[in-house]
């Protein structure tokens, strides 16, 4: 998708295969199906079927990540452990479930959105989600924007004076070494059109041990800098990653929480509920719950949207209101991100549902 890119590892990027150093769990990242049956994490007996997914679909288990597994289809483990299943494909399901190739001007650029647009420096993420939505694109092989392909998404940007927020996502932006981090920080800093920076990432909490003094210093700037951390479950907040995130807070990043609705992992109001708690806990706001996209071999995840309202529904009046995220669905095609509820006020507009489920009239609403 994003060519032209560099294939091969370079000094720009932080090697893929580093263990999660001052996390303190050392070991390496596991990568293939044999790595995996020798965790404990497959049986001899899939090695064949998981070889083919692997094939197919990028795998990596950092160890900070891997030592929150405590068994493999636990809510942790079914995140990154390669299943067979995704090489069935649902009649719904498409390569680019959210359209963002036709809406790449550039190499490395998705541009919906009149304000704001998405940069890309990489494809490469700390570990892979079994449910990814860019799961036909991301990879430890691809997607480094090398410095011509990146100069001209910069350009585009420095050319393009709507845009007032870029989002850097990938792929992970926080796999990047922290001077090439720096380096799009700051060229991002010197257009006077862009206010805000938003960085989406999984590392403080997938591999504690990248986020180091001279990466949190690559996100200095004089404009506003948000993360928006990824996590799907209470268990990714290790003790490690609370202290990365933290980290980054008293740097004056404010951190917003997103994830993703899946079967299995978060698919009750408890585990909704231990999830956006423990964000909460952390001084993260929970922004998105999305709705699973079709990515291909990701049904298993799959929720349905009148289970998701209902869950949400279950944790109105039962969890502070700062835990709460707007539930949206990212329309498959390209048409945008819409909220989905759930809807309190009654269709025909004179009547509200109260967090028991009783409904009350209201005059003059
Ligand atoms: C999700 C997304 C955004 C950000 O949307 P927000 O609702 O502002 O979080 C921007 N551009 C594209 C292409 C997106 O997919
Ligand atoms: S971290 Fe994000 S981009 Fe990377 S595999 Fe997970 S969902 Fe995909």
């Amino acid at each position: 998708m994003t060519s032209p890119v560099s294939s091969a590892h370079s000094a720009d990027q932080v090697p893929a295969t580093t263990s999660a150093g001052a996390s303190g769990k050392g070991g390496s990242t596991l990568r293939s199906p044999r790595q995996l049956a020798d965790a404990g994490l497959i049986p001899e007996t899939m090695l064949r079927d998981v070889g083919k997914v692997a094939a197919r679909y990028a795998t990596a288990i950092p160890p900070a990540f891997l030592s929150l597994i405590e068994t493999p289809d636990d809510p942790v483990g079914l995140q990154v452990i390669p299943h067979p299943d995704e090489l069935i494909l649902a009649p719904s399901e498409r390569d680019d479930p959210i359209g963002d190739d036709a809406l790449s001007p550039v190499p490395g650029i998705v541009h919906r959105y009149a304000d704001r647009a998405l940069l890309k420096p990489l494809l490469i993420c700390p570990l892979y989600c079994r449910f990814c939505f860019r799961r036909e694109h991301v990879g430890p092989d691809g997607g480094l924007l090398d410095d011509m392909a990146l100069g001209k998404a910069l350009d585009w940007l420095r050319a393009h004076e709507q845009i007032r927020e870029v989002i850097l996502t990938g792929g992970d932006p926080l796999m990047l070494s922290a001077r090439r981090l720096e380096h799009i920080v700051r060229a991002l800093s010197e257009m006077s059109h862009v206010t805000t920076i938003r960085i989406h990432s999984r590392v403080p909490l997938a591999d504690p041990g990248r986020i180091t003094d001279a990466l949190i210093a690559a996100m200095e700037t004089d404009r506003a800098m948000w993360l928006v951390l990824h996590a799907n479950h209470e268990r990714e907040f290790s003790p490690e990653g609370r202290v990365a995130v933290r980290r980054m807070q008293k740097r004056g990043i404010p951190v917003l929480g997103q994830s993703v609705l899946l079967r299995g992992v978060n698919d009750s109001v408890s585990a909704l509920e231990g999830l956006f708690r423990a964000m909460v806990e952390n001084r993260v706001k929970p922004y998105y719950l999305h709705q699973l996209d079709p990515a291909p071999g990701t049904a298993r995840f799959h929720v349905p949207v009148e289970e998701g309202r209902a869950l949400l529904r279950g944790l109105r009046g039962r969890v502070t209101g700062l835990a709460w995220p707007t539930y949206v669905l990212d329309i498959p095609g390209g048409y945008g991100k819409v909220p989905l509820g759930p809807d309190y006020l009654d269709p025909g507009g004179d009547s509200v549902t109260d967090p028991q489920g009783q409904l009350h009239r209201v005059s003059d609403l």
